[in-house]
């Protein structure tokens, strides 16, 4: 298989070995879909086999340019990605300041290294004005090479309308052997008139067990670890190793998310201020894992009360088994199923920005009604 650093995705692949081999490939691409699942990764490779000088089918790996690729440092690859503001010298032109030039170099060390890496900036909102200016630049330099040079826009959805307009430009006329890649979570995401511009290709959620793999692969060597982050990643691979590169704040989003609900079901469940401060100082990534986390807790109550002590291989929370069998015992008449579900009215309202402490007050009280059949007082 040509694009085989690509993990599962055999409908994506396929619609971009085609567009490839049948020499159909459009001028732009909106490769879309869940995070973390391989979208700027099969950006990369698809450039890794456009520009590789073997020609064959699929990136030979060995080349110059395939080597040069896989460290993202080829002259045919730009990667833009959400940058803030101080990360440019000059907001016009788009050139990068010294730190916005470090952490570049920083990112795409690592991405090169690991192509499921998270490439991220800190602070990061928006995709410049000033980036889609130099990259037009870039686009329009003559070549004396033949093959194409390949911008990657990853999080289009930070594409605001000024520098979505410039981009239009470049899409309305674009540069001989030019393609443009950008990824969204939905196509929805993306501005209308890009969108209407771009052959869209979609891709899945990765499954748990390939997660688990690419953990083991990167020295994940407890099992039940592995089980546990592959669960709560939610099919995220690039979660997934972001977690698992800091086992020290895992250990604290899981003492979280337990304590929440264990305080949902205490003496004064309404009254949750402690964890308000805690959770106010988490990334939005660790407000969802911190939901998976609770779901996961009561999702194992649900099959520990059920089906008792058969249902240790399928839990997810075995490194606090003590706790969640006495959790159990201390909710004999409890409804875990229904309580996991209503998790789900949670990450719904802090996807819609509802504040925190209305997040968690109702949070409480749903977990507290769906346990004890009965209102908080
Ligand atoms: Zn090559």
């Amino acid at each position: 298989m040509p694009l085989n650093r690509i993990l599962e995705q055999p409908r994506a692949r396929r619609i971009l070995e085609s567009m490839v081999t049948g020499e159909r490939l459009p001028h732009a691409l909106l490769f879309w879909g869940p995070p973390g699942v391989g979208k700027s990764a099969s950006a990369i490779e698809l450039a890794r086999w456009l520009n590789c000088h073997q020609e064959l089918e699929g990136p030979c790996g060995q080349c110059e340019s395939c080597v040069k690729m896989a460290t993202l440092e080829h002259p045919h690859f730009s990667y833009q990605m959400p940058l803030p503001r101080k990360a440019l010298a000059d907001a016009d032109t788009g050139e990068l300041s010294q730190s916005g030039a470090e952490e570049l170099t920083e990112i795409l060390r690592a991405k090169g290294a690991d192509l499921y890496a998270n490439a991220k900036f800190t602070a990061a909102q928006f995709i410049l004005i000033g980036q889609i200016r130099s990259l037009i630049r870039w686009a329009n330099v003559k070549s004396f090479s033949q093959k194409p040079r390949i911008a990657l826009i990853d999080h289009a959805d930070a594409l605001k309308e000024e520098a979505g307009n410039a981009l239009l430009k470049l899409l309305e006329e674009p540069p001989p052997e030019f393609i443009l890649i950008l990824t969204a979570e939905t196509p929805e995401d993306v501005l209308p008139t890009l969108l209407s511009r771009c052959q869209p290709v979609e891709f899945d959620r990765l499954s748990d067990s390939i997660i688990d793999n690419e953990l083991e692969k990167r020295g994940i060597q407890d099992v039940d670890t592995r089980k546990r982050l592959a669960h709560l990643s939610s099919g995220n691979l690039t979660r997934a190793i972001d977690f698992a590169s800091k086992p020290e704040t895992m250990e604290e989003l899981m003492a979280l998310g337990i304590d929440i609900v264990r305080h949902s079901l205490g003496k004064n469940p309404l009254q949750l201020n402690p964890h308000l401060e805690s959770w106010n100082a988490l990334t939005a990534d660790q407000r969802t894992l911190v939901l998976e986390i609770i779901t996961a807790w009561l999702r194992d109550a649900a099959l520990l009360s059920a089906w008792g002590e058969t249902s240790l291989p399928r839990l997810i929370h075995t490194d606090r088994i003590e706790l969640l069998r006495k959790f159990v015992t201390n909710c004999p008449r409890a409804d875990f199923t229904e309580a996991a579900r209503q998790i789900e009215t949670a990450r719904f309202n802090i996807e819609r920005n509802v504040l925190p402490p209305l997040v968690f007050t109702n949070l409480a009280r749903n977990i507290y009604r769906t346990i004890y059949a009965t209102e908080p007082v």
